[in-house]
């Protein structure tokens, strides 16, 4: 008997509740919490009472009230699809009543746009002396990525040496400028100054200054940015024979254009404004403006192309693999009524879930996705949505 607590009822958490009620030999009681009650209520009612048992209200930037709900529910495991400005705030909760964690995005300060895993990590010890485990990052990417990362250095390298991630979303969703997940955190993030990995140090790039144009599988041709991505950290700590790693993610010029104009007159800020008498940051004001992730489904034609090329040594010789999931937006809204951003990151989130509560991936500790045997992980990605392929890559497109 599992019972789990999702926390958050966006566009992520969307997906994630459908797929986990579609399985009741992993998940015999679901529990939805979230800021606005109402959408736990219309997921509830659009799926069914039977499977999600119980939504509650709860401001979850308060461990105190994440307590109160994972004591009513009593639950396995508390998977937080909120922000992740929420993340030490339900990792405290979780220590506090004893429950086990899994969230899809490292944790960030309100205030200051920081991509480190230094805080989870640091609750390394606590989770260790509790007997508890909390899964960082089991997203996409982060989460698939770095499962595909480990998949290849079991099966295909002696030794692992250039690892590019790449992102590419070759759909259309018809609107003029909008993000595919939470505008602000998204910002917050394509803003911050490019960093990768190369021969032990980490290097910046002004943002998005490094393109590349990539070919990608049944897309096509796509400029492709350089710009850091959290995975990035845990990866090269964890396959130290890295001698270089980076992440790049397509952008159109009508996305690049509308950013920079929105960059210029101040509106992607976080420091606070006054305005008439009362203080608001520009950026949270533009995601109010902007269209709704969750919306942007209905009519969105194309696919996304992500994966992962990897160039190291098998058997004394070099060679380059590319592993890659396509998702098709229209067939994602088709089953879940969703968009492709939203469930390739909605399905790792409950295959990460499922592992944890069947006690396949299970280990008292704070850990980020590709320190577990990615076996289990991959089999599930292809039974569930998101099928993978492997290539070999002749020539890297990639200089050393
Ligand atoms: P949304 O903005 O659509 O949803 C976020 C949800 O969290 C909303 O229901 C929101 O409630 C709720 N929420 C926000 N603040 C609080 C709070 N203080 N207490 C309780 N609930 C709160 O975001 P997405 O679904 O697009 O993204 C969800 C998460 O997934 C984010 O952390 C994002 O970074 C991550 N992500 C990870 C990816 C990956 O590949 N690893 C890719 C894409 C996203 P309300 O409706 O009231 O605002």
């Amino acid at each position: 008997m599992s019972r789990v607590l999702i926390i958050g009822a966006g566009g992520v958490a969307a997906v994630t509740v459908k797929k986990c009620a579609r399985l009741p030999e992993f998940f015999d009681e679901i529990y939805l919490a979230s800021r606005t009650v109402s959408k736990c209520e219309a997921l509830q009612k659009e799926i069914g009472a039977d499977r999600i048992k119980g939504v509650f209200a709860v401001d979850a930037d308060h461990a105190s009230e994440v307590v109160k709900v994972i004591k009513q529910v009593k639950p396995d495991l508390v998977v937080n699809l909120a922000l992740p400005y929420q993340d030490l705030a339900i990792m405290d909760a979780c220590l506090e009543t004893g429950v086990d964690y899994l969230d899809t995005a490292n944790y960030e300060p309100k205030d200051v746009a920081k991509f480190e895993y230094s805080w989870q990590w640091a609750y390394q010890e606590k989770f260790q002396k509790a007997g508890l485990m909390a899964l960082l990052g089991s997203g996409f990417d982060p989460g698939v990525t770095n499962v595909y990362t480990a998949y290849a250095a079991k099966h295909y390298f002696d030794e692992i040496h250039y690892l590019d991630i790449v992102d590419c979303n070759g759909g259309d969703h018809g609107k003029a400028f909008a993000t595919n997940f939470n505008p602000e955190i998204n910002i917050r993030e394509i803003t911050q100054r490019g960093r990768f990995w190369e021969n032990g140090e980490w290097k910046e790039t002004d943002p998005l200054s490094v393109r590349e144009d990539l070919d990608y599988q049944n897309i096509g041709v796509r400029a492709s940015y350089l710009m850091f991505h959290e995975e990035l950290e845990s990866i090269v700590k964890h396959f130290p024979t890295l001698k270089r790693a980076r992440f790049w993610m397509t952008f159109g010029e009508a996305y690049l254009t509308h950013l920079r104009v929105l960059e210029g007159i101040g509106m992607t800020s976080i420091a606070p404004i006054d305005f008439q008498g009362q203080q608001i940051v520009p950026l949270e004001f533009l995601k109010a403006v902007l269209p709704n992730p969750g919306t942007l489904a209905e009519g969105y034609s194309g696919m996304t192309c992500i994966g992962t090329y990897i160039t190291g040594i098998k058997d004394g010789k070099e060679k380059t693999i590319f592993i890659y999931n396509n998702c098709d937006h229209a067939a994602c809204y088709e089953e879940v009524g969703a968009q492709a951003v939203s469930y390739t990151t909605g399905v790792p989130a409950m295959i990460g879930a499922a592992l944890m509560l069947n006690g396949t991936w299970k280990k008292a500790g704070v850990w980020n996705m590709e320190q577990f045997d990615p076996d289990p992980f991959m089999e599930m990605l292809n039974v569930h949505g998101l099928p993978w392929q492997v290539v070999d890559v002749e020539q890297s497109p990639f200089k050393k």
